[in-house]
């Protein structure tokens, strides 16, 4: 694995920074998004021949890290094209690369997911929204909660169970739901982020669905369900990584200026080396999301599996570390409307919890990683 970035991956980063330079913190969500489609930043890990630019998770995660240190995050890149594209471009049928792949690539469409159940939580082992065959077509039943963007997207990727005939044990599964189907509600949750994107609790009561709505193989689910979950888990260390970027780009021009003695506050090591420290920590954390990205494009999806969960702690740490810093270095005005920070510590706080905890991820790297026994 490289340890420098490659002269396209230089190019695409700055471009992208000054996209989002252009938009920065006040952005208006749509034209961003509709912006990012257009240049082929949206569908940079999509496979060419279905619209997109051909490369992987690596340049999705160098476009969704440069917004996000811009200010202008994308929090639906982490859906759409990371996971629901990837599991499509991998396990699709024909017909459903066809109808969603170009649509994906260009943003005139987008895709929620939606996996996070109310009696399950961290636990995705235990959802029990079901899917039972009605003749050809599919019936099916659950509840969601926290799924992000429903409202803005088209269809919502529902990881189900189906019974498996001979066994009668549960098998997880994949159905595209769309927004307007029968039987499937949402409802907004009162959520204490400001962010453009929404989170939903889902209803799913007999939704039909036809045969061709499920995605793939009924029999391979969990398989093509962890093709997406890793680009999520390194999509989030991006999103992460570029927040503690731009929370801690704000406090150096502060801790630069700003002087109430002799000398900028910047000058007093009290102030200068917990941001010096933070920079550490999103650039290691960086290193790591680079080498979960290179693995996954690579094709090694075990060893992307570790390395992505990795990524997703060190980003989530660093994060909520680089914007507690960037808030206490502005004193008060790390709390005013006007510097926009201080909104950014109940953000930040959704890279630690989401899509997985930090407590489950050293669940994972104690277990798998060092072969420890399980508490639970
Ligand atoms: C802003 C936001 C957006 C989201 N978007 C989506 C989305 O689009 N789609 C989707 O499917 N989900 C989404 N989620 C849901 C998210 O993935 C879940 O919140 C997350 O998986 C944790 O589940 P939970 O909230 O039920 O917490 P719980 O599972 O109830 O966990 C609560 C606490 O207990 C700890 N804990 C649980 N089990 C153990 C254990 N065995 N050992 C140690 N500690 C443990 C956890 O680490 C956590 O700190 C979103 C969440 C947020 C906040």
């Amino acid at each position: 694995m490289p340890t420098t970035e490659t002269d396209e991956h230089k190019s695409l980063r700055e471009a992208v920074a000054a996209l989002g330079k252009r938009h920065g913190r006040d952005f208006n969500r749509e034209q961003l998004w509709s912006e990012a489609a257009k240049l082929g930043y949206l569908g940079v890990n999509l496979p060419e021949a279905y619209g997109g630019g051909g490369g992987g998770i690596a340049e999705l995660s160098i476009v969704l890290e440069e917004l996000g240190a811009a200010g202008c995050p994308l929090l639906m890149m982490v859906v759409s094209p990371a996971i629901c594209g990837t599991v499509i471009a991998r396990f699709g049928t024909e017909a459903q690369k066809q109808e969603w792949l170009p649509a994906l690539a260009d943003g005139t469409r987008t895709m929620a997911f939606g996996i996070t159940e109310p009696d399950a939580g961290s636990n995705s082992h235990r959802i029990t929204t079901t899917a039972h065959r009605d003749g050809a077509d599919w019936l099916l039943t659950g509840r969601k909660v926290f799924i992000s963007g429903v409202d803005i997207a088209d269809a919502t990727l529902i990881v189900g169970r189906t019974e498996d005939s001979r066994t009668g044990r549960l098998k997880p599964c994949l159905f595209i739901v769309p927004r307007d189907a029968e039987g499937f509600t949402r409802r907004q949750m009162d959520m204490e982020l400001q962010a453009a994107e929404k989170q939903f609790e889902l209803t799913l009561d007999d939704v039909r669905l036809p045969a061709e709505a499920l995605v793939g193989d009924e029999d391979a689910g969990l398989l093509q369900l962890f093709a997406g979950l890793n680009p999520e888990r390194i999509m989030t260390a991006a999103f992460a990584i570029g927040m503690g970027r731009y929370a801690l780009s704000q406090a150096i021009t502060y801790a630069r200026d700003r002087t109430v003695w002799n000398t900028p506050i910047g000058a007093h090591q009290a102030i200068a080396h917990p941001l010096a420290q933070a920079h550490i920590d999103l650039e290691l954390a960086r290193l790591m999301m680079q080498k979960a990205a290179h693995l996954y494009d690579a094709g090694d999806d075990v060893a992307a599996g570790e390395a992505a969960n990795m990524a997703k702690y060190a980003a989530g740490e660093a994060c909520v570390k680089a914007v507690d810093q960037a808030v206490h270095t502005l004193g008060g005005n790390g709390l005013t409307r006007e510097f926009g920070l201080a909104s950014l510590i109940t953000a930040a706080r959704v890279a630690r919890i989401a899509p997985v905890s930090r407590e489950m991820i050293l669940n994972y790297v104690s277990h798998q990683t060092l072969g420890l026994p399980k508490s639970y």
